[in-house]
């Protein structure tokens, strides 16, 4: 019987791709790894070599993930209930085995063997690297263990995986599972027209007259920063914050809690097992910081730079609400909406207002002219191909006339869409057996309100730096000349220096140069205008010491959690406790935002958290070599592209910066960009 997911093509034939294929496909090519694993080791023997050991089992493993990333990409994307349970089935499946190959002694042995011969010196540096982290996952995986402890090991991994994508489902379900219907667009007063079309297509697509109101975040967030309604908005505030909760509209009915308390308790113990103190020990492990602590101090640091100039923020802002618009008290409902309103009186520029300046064509178009630019890359639409919805959009990067890799774009929200915006590999740069080269594809997904009839899709310059972070993302997975693929791309990359490529590309939606080129009205076609454009750049650090401190609130969250010194404590109590010591500003009682933390509960971020911080320091300072060399300065692109896009996990993060910046990373430039002396 045929199986789309079993055949060898250049992309996925997502078309073909139903979810009654995945649990055999994976089935099949789980059993078949199993098998080879034991033929190659026979062969190999005493003597493993890179090309009789290794290429061999890059070989398997990538089957197993050109099988298994469109549908993970479909489940995000175009999830539906059978492809859901097919998803789910596998998960168990892939554990296990993840578990068994990650705990194989004949493998490690190999791998041991091969790291002392005399062929390992001759090896390259991406091949030797990807040997050195295969002898250190094998360690983390406990293959020291004795037995039963390298069982419970893996019932614990297998648990998590369940735990995670449970806990995303109970977040995605409770998203959809609150609307509201509006009959009168009165009562929606203050609500952009955008946002207003949202709704009405909304309530259409449900078969209803007037708006219908969701919890998705084209809806939730302009219905929080803009609607009149207090009581209105209060409402969609109170049930978004505690989706997935035992309070709320939907309280009980997903709740989040008693699977997180699971997850907290398991990670410790995972961590005890393979002999670390706590499980942000083990986090940092893999990780360029060093140790919790250097991490704490980063943060604690970081927040105390910040603190009093959050505060002036936050009492600029109650002065503001009251002496403007007799607010006397400030509840955390108000806070998006009376913040709009000063933007506004202090820059007169709104996200809604430079929308017509940021269609998707044109952004895109300008997108790819700075990639061009700075990378002597180019980029070309492929219009015929296989794919998963009618949004998705397929793009080939060349360099030289040659193609190097391809992506996917799939920009717009939808019902059975995940949230939020991600980049994810779909193929990996690798030699072949036949010594061609695999070319990288990446996903590059977003949730963009969607066009609205014929007019193009128009975007905050929020989204617009969404996606030139993701974008980001996508060039460090493309643009690799790696060919070893457990380090090519995004690949090996240290968690904490994965974010430097995306946030380092967004400084181009800040350039007055650069977004001559991405902006255009999509009616006359004319740039953003000198004024707008000022008042943009000089409102780009609106409140930042309030946002620099509700992340450094959810990190300092995030470590804790996985810290022994906090365990036992309640998750809510060391929030709490987390929110005294950085937060100027106390939510309601009823906030359950952890409920919704996916990164870190349903995601890869645990212990993890501060990666945002941390590599936002490097893509600041980085830029700031551009700042003095020109923005578009091709010399200092081309060497940003051959030292960290090229080399991604094959080197060193910290290493790779250095030679690109000539020095070790400062904070000074990420305080000057986000205006905090
Ligand atoms: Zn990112």
């Amino acid at each position: 019987m045929s199986n789309a997911l079993l055949e060898t093509h250049l992309l996925p034939p997502f078309s073909r791709i139903t979810p009654d294929l995945v649990v055999p496909a994976i089935e099949s090519l789980i059993e078949e790894g199993r098998r080879e694993i034991e033929e190659i080791l026979g062969r190999v023997g005493d003597e493993p070599t890179w090309e009789s050991f290794v290429r061999p089992l890059e070989n398997l493993q990538d089957r197993l993930s050109q099988a298994w990333s469109p549908v993970g990409h479909m489940n995000a994307v175009v999830n539906s209930e059978p492809l859901r349970d097919a998803y789910n089935a596998c998960l168990p499946m892939l554990s296990a085995y993840a578990t068994e190959v990650g705990q194989h002694e004949g493998l490690f042995r190999a791998y041991e063997t091969l790291a002392a011969s005399d062929e390992y010196a001759r090896l390259d540096t991406a091949q030797r690297k990807s040997i050195d982290n295969a002898l250190r996952d094998f360690r983390l995986s406990g293959i020291d263990l004795p037995d039963d402890r390298k069982q419970r090991y893996g019932e614990i991994k297998q648990r998590l995986s369940q735990l995670s994508s449970t806990f995303g489902e109970h977040v995605l379900d409770a998203t959809k599972g609150w609307t509201k219907h509006v009959t009168s667009a009165a009562d929606l007063a203050g609500l952009p027209e955008s946002a207003m079309a949202v709704a009405e297509q909304t309530a259409r697509a449900c078969g209803l007259d007037g708006y219908v109101l969701t919890l998705e975040f084209p809806c939730y967030q302009p219905v929080v920063t803009y609607c009149d309604d207090r009581e209105l908005r209060r409402e969609i505030y109170e049930a978004f914050v505690t989706r997935a909760s035992d309070v709320g509209p939907g309280a009980g009915k997903l709740d989040n809690g008693p699977l997180m308390n699971e997850i907290l308790a398991l990670r410790q113990e995972l961590a005890e097992v393979l002999g670390f103190v706590e499980y942000a020990e083990y986090s940092l492990a893999t990780k360029m910081a060093e140790t919790p602590q250097e991490v704490l101090d980063f943060v604690l640091d970081l927040a105390r730079r910040t603190r009093a100039q959050a505060e002036n923020e936050l009492e600029e802002l109650r002065t503001f609400a009251r002496e403007q618009h007799g607010a006397e008290d400030l509840e955390a409902w108000d806070v998006a909406y009376y913040s709009e309103k000063l933007k506004q009186s202090q820059y007169e520029v709104s996200q809604e207002v430079l929308r017509p300046y940021f269609p998707v064509p044109r952004v895109l178009a300008g997108l790819f002219a700075t990639v061009e630019r700075l990378f002597g890359i180019s980029v070309d639409e492929i219009e015929e191909f296989d794919g998963w919805h009618a949004d998705a959009r397929l793009f080939e990067v060349s360099r030289d006339g040659e193609p190097i890799g391809r992506f996917y774009l799939d920009l717009y929200a939808r019902p059975d869409k995940r949230g939020g915006a991600w980049m994810d590999d779909c193929r990996i740069r690798r030699r072949l057996d036949d010594g061609g080269l695999q070319l990288p594809v990446a996903y590059l997904v977003c949730n963009f309100t969607p066009p609205v009839g014929d007019r193009p899709a128009l975007l905050t310059h929020y989204e617009v730096t969404t996606i030139f972070h993701e974008f980001g993302h996508g060039l460090h997975h493309l643009l690799t000349q790696v060919e070893v693929s457990e380090v090519s791309g995004i690949n090996g990359v240290a968690w904490d220096a994965v974010e430097l490529p995306s946030q380092f590309m967004e400084n181009w939606c800040w350039s007055p140069e650069a977004l001559a080129m991405i902006s255009g009205h999509h009616e006359t076609g004319e740039p953003l205008p000198q004024d707008l454009l000022d008042r943009m750049l000089a409102a780009r650090n609106f409140q930042s010491g309030l946002a620099m401190l509700r992340q450094l609130e959810y990190t300092l969250l995030d470590l804790r959690l996985h810290m022994a010194a906090y365990r036992g404590r309640q998750v809510q109590q060391i929030l709490d406790e987390a929110r005294a010591e950085v937060a100027v500003l106390a939510p309601p009682d009823f906030n359950r935002f952890q409920h919704g933390f996916t990164h870190i509960f349903g995601g890869g971020y645990a212990a993890g958290y501060y990666s945002y911080k941390w590599a936002q320091v490097l893509s600041a300072d980085a830029f700031s070599l551009f700042e003095e060399r020109g923005v578009f300065d091709q010399a200092t692109g081309e060497h940003f592209r051959d030292t960290v896009l090229a080399s991604g996990g094959s080197r060193d993060a910290m290493d790779l910066f250095v030679e690109f910046r000539g020095r070790k990373p400062t904070v000074d430039a990420l305080l000057r960009h986000t205006g905090i002396a």
